[in-house]
């Protein structure tokens, strides 16, 4: 049995583990892929008592959609990585941040969102939120808590954030935003994605509600989505997951096995990815076509106190500003060799994304006008390579 007590990368090494055979006591390592559509129960007495226990808000395996031991152990990885009571898998991150807003506010209900949140959600409010009666008003994540606390209406309920931001990594302060909404009765919500439980935990912070992706860095290999939401309030988390429930997600039990598979080798691939950015930012603040970068564990980040104090460490994520045209930034981002352009980052490789100036516009704290902003996720390449991949590119750039 596993034991959260103990540091986290000894829990991880040792949960989801198989039981022994009663028999033969012998066990493989590794719980295997518990596959299932339904259950099969021994007698009547045993069904019911299941139900009861379900009722009482209990995770007993009794139905497909409910999942087995592999689903259940990755469960309290989550709440032993975030520090919850409760967790509730999902089919990705945006199922997950989805499943907040609809388990927790109905019709005439009143949101405040940061703008710095993953941009989908923007989507999610126009096409689902709006046409549910439900309304959205999006804060700059600079905001005081006093400046946010005059956007609160009487039929505001939930505060959601995301630290740090999805593109800038700004860094918002948890425990004064868990204070206003304590005071005025919200629920404040993050999306703990950056952070996965490992190098941040919102919910020791004062957050009720903490989302990850498990698609990013507790997958870690770019092969799976996954989701979870982790509470430990009990009434607030039967909310959502009983929301989950009714609309019926699933996961399947191979991804949620793969996600095992990745998590317990989280720590050791979040140093090194940590490592290598933090090697790499170095390098940038050299190179004179960097106007600023975006990291807050970088010591000259607005956000690096806030971060020495709530965070444990950081990951391979960064932005830098380019003093580059839009020409320039393309052929920056073409010219690169060894990163993938793409969105989905957290796995062991590295990735580029060029952000569009409408997805900059949403954000108050984009403060450099037309400078181009590139996204790194730097992976788990050699920093040697990788800072010879981008001077090239750098150097190319200019020829546009
Ligand atoms: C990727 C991401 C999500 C969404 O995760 P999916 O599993 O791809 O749906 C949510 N929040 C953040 C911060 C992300 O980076």
């Amino acid at each position: 049995m596993s034991d959260s007590s103990k540091h986290i990368s000894t829990f991880l090494a040792h949960s989801g583990a198989a039981p022994f055979n009663p028999e033969t006591g012998v066990a493989p390592v590794n719980l295997p892929p518990m596959r299932a559509s339904t259950v099969r129960f021994r007698d009547l007495d045993k069904l019911e008592h299941v139900q009861r226990r379900r009722a009482e808000g209990g995770r007993p395996a009794s139905y497909g959609i409910y999942g087995m031991d592999t689903h259940i152990a990755l469960e309290d990885i989550f709440k032993a990585l975030e520090d919850g009571e409760h967790c509730a898998l999902q089919p990705s991150g945006l199922a997950s941040i989805a499943m907040v807003f609809l388990g927790l506010l109905s019709a005439g209900d009143h949101a405040l969102v940061a703008d710095c949140v993953y941009g989908p959600i923007y989507e999610f409010n126009n096409a689902v939120l709006k046409r549910m009666g439900i309304e959205v008003t999006y804060f700059p994540s600079s905001a005081t808590p006093d400046e946010l606390e005059k956007l609160i209406r009487p039929n505001t309920r939930l505060l959601y954030i995301e630290t740090p931001g999805s593109l800038l990594f700004q860094m918002m302060d948890i425990p004064a935003l868990a204070e206003l909404a304590n005071r005025r009765g919200l629920v404040l919500a993050t999306d703990n994605t950056w952070g996965s439980g490992y190098i941040y935990r919102p919910l020791q912070l004062g957050a009720h509600i903490s989302v990850i992706a498990g698609t990013k860095y507790i997958a870690g290999h770019s092969d799976l989505m996954l989701g979870a939401v982790v509470a430990r309030d009990h009434g607030l988390f039967q909310r959502i997951a009983r929301t989950q429930y009714a609309v019926g997600n699933s996961i399947s039990a191979d991804d949620v096995w793969l996600a095992l598979r990745g998590v317990r080798t989280m720590p050791l691939r979040m140093e090194q990815h940590a490592k290598h950015a933090m090697t790499i930012c170095d390098f940038l603040s050299r190179r004179p076509e960097v106007s600023r970068l975006y990291n807050p564990a970088w010591p000259q980040d607005p956000g690096h106190a806030l971060w020495q104090r709530d965070c444990t460490g950081t990951n391979g994520m960064l932005a830098v500003s380019l003093k580059f045209t839009p020409a320039q930034a393309r052929r920056f981002v073409e010219s690169l060799t060894l990163f993938g352009i793409g969105f989905s980052w957290g796995g062991y490789e590295s990735l580029v994304q060029l952000v569009t100036p409408a997805e900059l516009a949403r954000h108050a704290y984009w403060s450099e006008g037309d400078l181009a902003l590139v996204r790194l996720h730097i992976g788990l390449e050699d920093p040697r390579d990788v800072i010879a991949d981008l001077t090239q590119a750098l150097e190319a750039a200019k020829e546009a």
